[in-house]
């Protein structure tokens, strides 16, 4: 009996080790596609830079041809033949940030974007949408891709050291989540993987991530950098960095990010991931998150823990900030539209947010949110996405979350 039970539970530990296999025309390899976009606070342009092809593909093999999210952009890879949706995803950018700023009604910027598609075994068509604030479509290119063309690289070089954090299953199954290190010297590499592990064990902290466990693969990669420590502009200190980040982007001083993303893919060549987590090797209180890009967050401040598993809320799971401040104006939410993020609710569209668990704990409507005091709702008065000081996700964080893991993974949650 023991046996058995003792069977039973190594099968449901490793229930994800069974991956269904991608369909043709697609195959086991990844394409990646460069871009770079580029504009000012109005205009907007979508310019293709390079293709490359790696061996295994990480990413989901269920729901290929449906979005979980809206987001801010989307790319989209139809068979040329057919014109049948083959695979597509949901994401958002530094640059769209960046065209709600200052700067960017003074002067034109581009940045660099990186997207991971299942490789196909015939011609396709690769179309990028960008949408605004509102919803409407900002910029559009549709390129066409043939895997037989010459020019698409094939990387080869060496592989970065890594090392398993939690490991539920094989990586074509599970969700695979890779820790990057961001400024940190060769020699400081235990630390790095202890400060990795620290992250790790402040996600299993959270009820959500602790249930759905065995959906996830995280993964500390180590990216060695020449100098310890990350650049910190506003005092005039530049380091020269695996990922290159820096303090003030958009001259927010807490706001740490890396604009160097083809640096960063290129970093992680022969690595299966899906999902990226940089720790900046610093005290100095930073970080950000980004659908479906990346997270970055400073390893050695007091608020480590809960900040690495807010911002890895908006990268992860596109939910919004739940904070909100009184005497500022936000541009990014709209009376009249709904915002795509699950865990805010302009009630323009609130059939399609938390109704259903309006009433259980604690759910209701809390004005104030995605910094905004008045005309934006949350579902609950405090949650990971509102305070660092609050110990978990929301209801509504934690439900969005579930549907996200049953949507990647194919299997229902708990
Ligand atoms: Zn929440």
């Amino acid at each position: 009996m023991k046996r058995i039970l003792t069977l039973l539970a190594a099968f449901s530990a490793a229930w994800c080790m069974v991956a269904q296999p991608l369909p043709a025309p697609l195959t086991e390899q990844t394409l990646r596609v460069d871009y770079v976009f580029s504009g000012t606070d109005r205009s907007c342009t979508i310019a293709l830079d390079q293709l490359s092809c790696m061996d295994g593909w990480a990413g989901r093999r269920v729901h290929l041809d449906s979005l979980a999210l809206r987001g801010n952009g989307q790319i989209r890879m139809h068979d040329a033949q057919t014109g049948r949706l083959l695979y597509c995803n949901s994401f958002s950018t530094l640059f769209q940030e960046w065209q709600a700023t200052e700067e960017a009604t003074r002067v034109q910027k581009s940045f660099e974007n990186v997207f991971l598609l299942p490789m196909p075994s015939v011609p396709v068509d690769i179309t990028v949408v960008l949408f605004d604030f509102r919803h409407r479509v900002t910029a559009r290119l549709t390129h066409r891709v043939d895997p037989s063309d010459i020019l698409i690289r094939r990387p080869g070089g060496g592989t970065p050291e890594t090392r398993d954090i939690l490991r539920s299953g094989s990586p074509a199954s599970c969700i695979d989540v890779v820790i990057l290190s961001e400024g940190y010297t060769a020699d400081e590499m235990d630390t790095f993987y202890q400060d990795a592990a620290v992250a790790v064990e402040s996600f299993m902290n959270h009820r959500v991530f602790r249930e759905l466990r065995d959906r996830f693969n995280f993964v500390a990669v180590a990216l060695p950098s020449a100098e310890s420590g990350v650049s910190v502009p506003r005092e005039g200190l530049w380091k020269d960095t695996a990922l290159g980040s820096h303090f003030d982007t958009f001259y927010s001083d807490r706001y740490l990010t890396t604009l160097h993303l083809k640096r960063m893919h290129d970093l992680l060549t022969g690595v299966p991931y899906e999902h990226i987590i940089i720790l900046a090797n610093t005290d100095t209180y930073g970080g950000g998150g980004i659908f479906n890009s990346y997270t970055l967050t400073t390893a050695h401040h007091a608020a480590f823990r809960p900040v690495v598993v807010h911002e890895f809320g908006h990268s992860f799971a596109g939910l919004a900030d739940e904070y909100f401040y009184d005497d500022q104006y936000s541009n990014q939410y709209f009376p009249d539209v709904e915002p795509w993020e699950q865990n805010i609710t302009t009630r323009a569209d609130f059939s399609s947010k938390w109704k259903s668990l309006m009433g259980r704990d604690g759910v209701g409507l809390f004005e104030g949110g995605g910094y905004m005091s008045r005309g934006v709702w949350r579902g609950s008065d405090d949650c990971r996405m509102r305070t660092n000081t609050y110990p978990d996700f929301c209801p509504v964080c934690s439900e969005s979350i579930r549907r996200l893991v049953s949507f990647y993974t194919g299997t229902a949650t708990p």
